[in-house]
């Protein structure tokens, strides 16, 4: 299938984002109004709360579309997903006999501004890059422990905090924590200087699952609404000392930021592919019925304060070893209910290659290899640098795009207990 046109501006560009293909869920608000559902459609957002208002668009018996968040329509399940995107795709098709009901609902993305698209019920993120897990087993551990004895046999993963998740485009404070500088025996109180980035994706959940009752894989599938790109912030320092025997804690509590618009997966269908060879067999529960990973194209860029972006690493999201149907699956599998909201951090994505890693840490290996970027170099983030994910998947002739997971870092508080007057 290739491009389907559509009657608005900039949708047929073959750089665009947000082709009719597309058709990504944000939360949107302009100058005035309140934050309420839209859709990106080229340079503009289509405010589907107003054509639900309007009666142009029906989705459930009551209006589900004028709230800030999709949980809602979520919840209606997978018969009013598809049901919308057809809908959509018959009032913004070139040629549509809608055109003049539905131009007053277009607002320009530069006008409007962008909040977090759902509510995070709650949020849990995994370890399920190859790569990245043997990179930093090896720097943490050496390399002939890189890789736990589970490894290969669990998408190994932990409960990570809602109250963490931001969209693209909020500031990020550089965190205080608990440091134990080399050599030293004794922690000290201080102001992370190795803050890093993980590169992942965000599988949000759609559907909510018995508690008492895991999930197959293929249920796991049909329970995913969407996808974003997000940005799990770590401070190395601070998760160095206190993730054993538990694992990350306050050095992924500051903030995850996850890019603004909710590609459904039905947007993604066509780019599907399997999951890498298996190195052991898996337990039969976690057998994927079919390919369940996507090829998207992803990369970061480091802006210096006042500089020009670099970009810093290149990978596909296709890198993982684990899917997110089989992470959901197995987050089931001891009964634990899942609820529509919920967002699954995919792990730091890195490549076989240098310049495919999805850390600092992996890309500076530690710290020991200085990174070259516009104006200087780079070991971990430094005060004013702007990190953006970006991600899509290539189609003939248009992609399937995410628009950018932005953050830039903020110079650590001089006093972390000092309240402004
Ligand atoms: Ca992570």
């Amino acid at each position: 299938m290739g491009l389907e046109r559509s009657w608005v501006a900039g949708a047929n560009v073959a750089e665009t984002d947000f082709p009719l293909n597309n058709l990504p869920c944000g939360v949107f608000s302009t100058s005035g109004d309140e934050p309420r559902c839209g859709v990106a459609i080229g340079e503009m957002i289509l405010d589907v709360a107003g054509l639900e208002a309007a009666g142009i668009l029906k989705v459930a018996e009551d209006p589900v579309l004028d709230v800030p968040f999709w949980n809602d329509f979520m919840d209606l399940g997978q018969g009013a997903w598809s049901g919308f995107r057809a809908a959509l795709a018959e009032l913004l098709r070139e040629g549509s006999d809608h055109r003049a009901q539905v131009e007053p609902f277009l607002i320009r993305q530069q006008e409007a501004r962008l909040h977090l698209p759902f509510l995070v019920s709650e949020f849990t993120d995994f370890y399920a890059s190859r790569h990245h897990a043997f990179n930093v087993g090896t720097m943490f551990r050496g390399p002939e422990n890189a890789l736990p004895p589970n490894w290969l046999h669990i998408p190994i993963g932990y409960n990570g905090r809602a109250s963490s998740v931001v969209v693209s485009g909020t500031e990020v404070r550089r965190p205080w924590g608990q440091i134990r500088p080399p050599g030293a025996e004794a922690p000290v109180f201080a102001p992370s200087r190795r803050f890093d980035i993980e590169l992942e994706m965000g599988a949000v959940v759609g559907q909510a699952s018995r508690q008492g009752y895991p999930v197959t894989v293929a249920e796991a599938d049909a329970m995913i609404f969407g996808y974003v790109l997000l940005n799990d912030w770590s401070a190395r320092d601070i998760q160095a000392w206190e993730y054993q025997p538990l694992g990350p804690f306050q050095s992924k509590a500051t903030a995850t930021t996850i890019s603004p618009w909710i590609v459904m997966r039905a947007a993604l269908e066509q780019f599907r592919v399997a999951t890498p060879a298996r190195e052991r067999p898996l337990l039969p529960y976690l057998h994927e019925p079919g390919p369940m990973l996507y090829d998207i194209a992803l990369e970061v860029g480091l802006t210096p304060a006042g500089g020009r972006e670099t970009v810093i690493a290149r990978t596909n999201y296709r890198e993982m070893y684990y899917s997110a149907a089989q992470q959901l699956a197995h987050h089931t599998s001891s009964g634990c209910a899942m609820n529509v909201g919920d967002l699954l951090g995919s792990g730091t994505i890195s490549g076989p290659a240098k310049d495919s890693r999805g850390s600092l840490l992996e890309l500076s290996w530690g710290g020991k290899e200085p990174l070259a970027v516009e104006g200087g170099t780079r070991t971990f983030i430094e005060d004013g640098d702007r990190l953006t994910l970006r991600g899509h998947a290539q189609g003939k002739g248009y992609r399937i795009g995410f628009g950018p997971c932005a953050g830039t870092i903020l110079p650590a508080l001089a006093d972390p207990w000092q309240r402004e007057l």
